[in-house]
């Protein structure tokens, strides 16, 4: 197990445990169901969803993974200066000053209108960046984020090609729903205004590039073609984008959870019935009991929101294979769990919050309780928890 360099202590009692051997089974799902040879683009925007961007990365390459994708420059950035040499994307547009950055990183920019590209374009002539940069026409098949409209995507695909200093590396759109099952066939429609568009760019003597479309919903739900490349996110780190029974989490797409959030026990007292714990002391011990103390609260992104509504638990804990309740406010670096009258923890024993372990809660027990999705509750983890990693097969894991 190697630590997280970017913490300075070692011993802090809660930490996020990374397993790349599940990232790695993840990845092995997500080949399983697309075609051989198909490209992966995995993302590893906001951190890797929490769980560290540069580990992730370097463990995602070494298994073959051909491209990452960011959200910001400065997550690429940091990549490259961890010595990481994939292509990656920017998924998001930026404002002007910041295209330095990004061709200087050798980022490939989506781009959405001609306008955008021209000045992409400048950015890397600017810095003269060899062979030109390149660039991914982003299509608005129905997301309504960023895009172009599917009836221009030809002609500015002609002049994104005919721009000196950029290349067109792909064409690629997004499916905002694509985690239902939707009667409309709303996904479905995406595709065929998709592959319509690239087909016209063809037709226009464009080569498109790779052309990508797929997140972790349609590739788990299979409602969209693979094509040239898919790019994952969610269900990399474990989790389906749509709320799934335990079955279909732990059975069906056999999904591994890579993080595990954990603390210690640090404190424990018998409390008497009637007596109420924590800020509005809002929960009143139903009968003599043991309260755990835990050193974690919301500063590191466990949210207040899974605090005890009242009586009425809303998120459990895992210590020696049994489940506790929370209870009471969580606070900003403290949360209470009720052990009972008779308990088998013991002060300092470990505590699960969420992760893989299929007797205790995952991100989707808590984001259903937070009524949020699990990439809140990976990304919400916080600076202030070192992030341990095991089970990599990729060199130094930071
Ligand atoms: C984040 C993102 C993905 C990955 O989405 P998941 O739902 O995590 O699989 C794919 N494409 C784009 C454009 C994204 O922003």
């Amino acid at each position: 197990m190697e630590l997280n360099t970017r913490h300075p202590n070692p011993t802090h009692p809660t930490t996020a445990l990374i397993r790349l051997d599940n990232l790695r089974h993840n990845l092995a799902v997500i080949r399983e169901r697309i075609e051989p040879g198909t490209g992966v683009c995995a993302a590893v925007k906001a951190d890797g969803y929490g769980h560290g961007a540069v580990p992730v990365a370097r463990e995602l390459v070494s298994a073959g993974v051909g491209a990452l994708a960011v959200a910001s420059a400065s997550e690429g950035l940091e990549l490259r200066r961890a010595g990481i040499v994939v292509p990656i994307h920017l998924l998001g547009l930026t404002v002007p000053e910041e295209f330095s950055v990004a061709v200087g990183a050798g980022l490939q920019p989506y781009v959405a209108d001609e306008e955008y590209a021209k000045r992409i374009a400048a950015a890397g002539r600017d810095a003269g960046i060899a062979g030109g940069v390149s660039v991914h026409l982003k299509v608005d098949t129905g997301m309504r984020r960023i895009g172009c409209p599917p009836e221009d995507a030809p002609r500015i695909a002609r002049k994104i090609a005919g721009i000196p200093g950029l290349n067109l590396a792909g064409v690629c759109t997004h499916f905002p729903v694509a985690d239902e099952v939707r009667s409309d066939g709303f996904t479905g429609r995406q595709v065929s205004r998709f592959l319509d568009a690239v087909e016209r760019i063809r037709k226009a003597g464009v080569d498109p590039g790779t052309v990508h479309a797929a997140n972790s919903a349609a590739i788990l739900n299979r409602c969209a073609p693979g094509l040239d490349m898919v790019r994952p996110g969610i269900a990399l780190y474990g989790y389906p984008p749509a709320q799934p029974s335990k079955h279909a989490r732990f059975g069906e797409e056999r999904l591994a959870p890579v993080m595990e959030l954990r603390t210690r026990i640090v404190f424990m007292k018998r409390i008497r019935a009637g007596e109420g714990v924590s800020y509005g002391l809002i929960w009143l011990a139903p009968r003599d009991t043991v309260i755990a103390t835990l050193p974690v609260g919301y500063g590191d992104g466990y949210f207040r929101c899974l605090s005890s509504d009242g009586q009425a638990h809303r998120a459990r804990v895992l210590i020696r294979g049994k489940n506790y309740p929370v209870v009471g406010r969580i606070c900003m670096d403290q949360t209470l769990v009720d052990l009972g009258p008779e308990p088998e923890p013991r002060l300092y024993d470990p505590v699960v919050l969420f992760g893989p372990d299929p007797a205790g809660p995952d991100a989707w027990d808590l984001a259903a309780a937070a009524d949020t999705i699990p990439y809140e509750i990976t990304c919400a983890v916080s600076r202030r928890v070192p992030r341990l990693y095991t089970g990599g097969e990729s060199a130094a894991a930071d």
